[in-house]
């Protein structure tokens, strides 16, 4: 039927937080706002052009990322980024991605070792690329893992700590650019995952995620030695 354009203000308020929250999460992720930043509402509606009250529903919904803690007085901060943060998302992702490893090792079918060799080679493709690129590759193939077991409550808590991966992966990015080798680093995972046994599945993703853990913890506590500030 045609007519005027429906009206509809609820969705827009609600597209325009969905707006202001992916800009914040982006500046959070990719450290253009710091670990541990105070975050007012009236700095962020000047910075976003928008109201105090979608600034606030876009806090909402980072906290339940974790990428933000709310502050005393009203105020919020950036999640803070320390040893015990850097664990504790590599350990739940060890658990996670080992599962989820253990799983595919037993179900992995033919369209699905397609969808890894195509990640993997996305990784042969951004070796020497930008870290967003490098980043982006990796956690696909990490993504395509989990994302192929079809292990529904797996998936969706995934998906919940994916910023928090991201946003931990491009810290250690920016301080140690180009560690690991992109491919030479995951194709031992996709060997594991094609050898039926999830026992050894699990071993080669959880060995793979505590290498980045301990990297990254060393990596900390030097710039901490160096009395630079580590985030
Ligand atoms: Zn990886």
């Amino acid at each position: 039927m045609l007519g005027a354009p429906p009206e509809d203000p609820p969705i827009a308020r609600h597209s325009l937080a969905d707006q202001a929250m992916l800009r914040l999460r982006q500046d959070i992720v990719q450290g253009r706002l710091a670990p541990d930043e105070v975050l007012t509402e009236q700095s962020l509606s000047a910075r976003l052009g928008v109201g105090r009250g979608t600034v606030r529903t876009a806090l909402f919904s980072l906290e339940a990322d974790e990428l933000v803690v709310r502050a005393p007085y009203s105020n919020w901060r950036v999640a803070p980024l320390n040893e015990q943060v850097i664990w504790e998302i590599y350990t739940l992702r060890e658990a996670l991605e080992g599962l989820a490893a253990r799983v595919l090792a037993d179900r992995l079918t033919e369209n699905g070792l397609i969808r890894l060799q195509r990640a993997l080679a996305g990784l042969v493709a951004v070796e020497d690329a930008s870290a967003d690129a490098r980043v982006a590759a990796d956690l696909h193939l990490h993504r395509d893992i989990v994302e192929l077991t079809r292990h529904s409550h797996l998936i969706r808590r995934y998906a919940a700590l994916s910023a928090k991966i991201e946003w931990l992966y491009r810290w250690s990015e920016r301080h140690w650019p180009k560690r690991r080798p992109m491919a030479d680093s995951h194709i031992h995972l996709i060997q594991a995952l094609t050898g039926g046994d999830g026992d050894a599945a699990e071993a080669a993703v959880r060995l793979h995620i505590s290498i980045s853990l301990r990297e990254d913890l060393d990596g900390f506590r030097e710039l901490q030695a160096q009395s630079v500030d580590p985030v």
